[in-house]
């Protein structure tokens, strides 16, 4: 079913202490704020996922991993499995984020495979997608989130793809303060929807959840969260301020 999400990434920030009071001051405005249907989802690296999971069992929020193994068990040190993730009662997890398809040269192939445990192991993908700025400045941008859905998730079977979140994240949007303007995001998220439609039919295009990710702010989140094909927001360095993810789940 198509949902409103709003995921913070976390990356690799906060110490276990500052993860704590960050953690606490999001219970403590959630509990306050009408939520208005949103699924609200938390991302902190590995080490805090124990910590997240037990508080959200008191609290309104799910808790989320910013990556996965793309192998199932065994020795493969310093891996973290789809399995022990859903042990630990993680429910979602981001996959192909620019920064690991960059900085570890994560490729489509792992990503499939990552996909494919992660459900195995009901954890719901958050797949990101989206191109660099020479490919907007040249006008391939279409085309490269095209290949990316492609080689990496089109290849699943309808039930299986009926569970991903997609995330739109150019990556010149990503951490630089520079956001997609509300036309971009809009024109992006129809044209993946279209995508998906033709690939997988109209229902299923019409319930997946489309996030926008690139500098999403407490300021700029309710005119990009008010286009059409935009069901939220995939949030980096605006969630490690707790008044500012708030607002941003707020900004429905
Ligand atoms: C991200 O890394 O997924 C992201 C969207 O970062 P930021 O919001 O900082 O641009």
């Amino acid at each position: 079913m198509r949902r409103k999400i709003v995921a913070g990434n976390w990356k690799m920030n906060k110490t276990f202490q500052e993860a704590d009071e960050l953690i606490n001051e999001i219970i403590d405005g959630l509990d306050e704020a009408n939520q208005k249907n949103v699924n609200v989802v938390i991302c902190p690296p590995f080490t805090f996922l124990e910590m997240t999971t037990d508080y959200a069992q008191e609290s309104d929020y799910a808790v989320g991993a910013q990556n996965v193994s793309s192998f199932d068990t065994g020795a493969y040190t310093g891996e973290v499995s789809a399995r022990i993730l859903h042990s630990m009662g993680v429910e979602y997890c981001i996959i192909g984020h620019s920064e690991r398809r960059s900085h570890f040269k994560e490729t489509d192939s792992e990503l499939t495979q990552k996909a494919e445990l992660l459900l195995k192991n009901d954890i719901l993908p958050i797949f990101c997608c989206g191109e660099l700025l020479p490919d907007r400045e040249s006008g391939k941008h279409f085309d490269i989130v095209k290949q990316q859905l492609d080689k990496a998730l089109f290849g699943l079977d309808p039930l299986d793809f009926a569970k991903i979140i997609i995330a739109y994240e150019p990556v010149w949007a990503i951490g630089t303060g520079k956001t997609a303007s509300p036309e971009q995001a809009q024109e992006m998220h129809a044209f993946i929807r279209s995508l998906i439609s033709e690939k997988y039919g109209k229902e299923i295009a019409k319930n997946t959840s489309i996030l926008y990710g690139g500098s999403c702010n407490a300021e700029n989140a309710k005119v990009l969260f008010s286009n059409p094909d935009v069901d939220g927001g995939l949030i980096g360095g605006a969630c490690l301020k707790a008044a500012d993810f708030l607002k941003i789940i707020d900004s429905f």
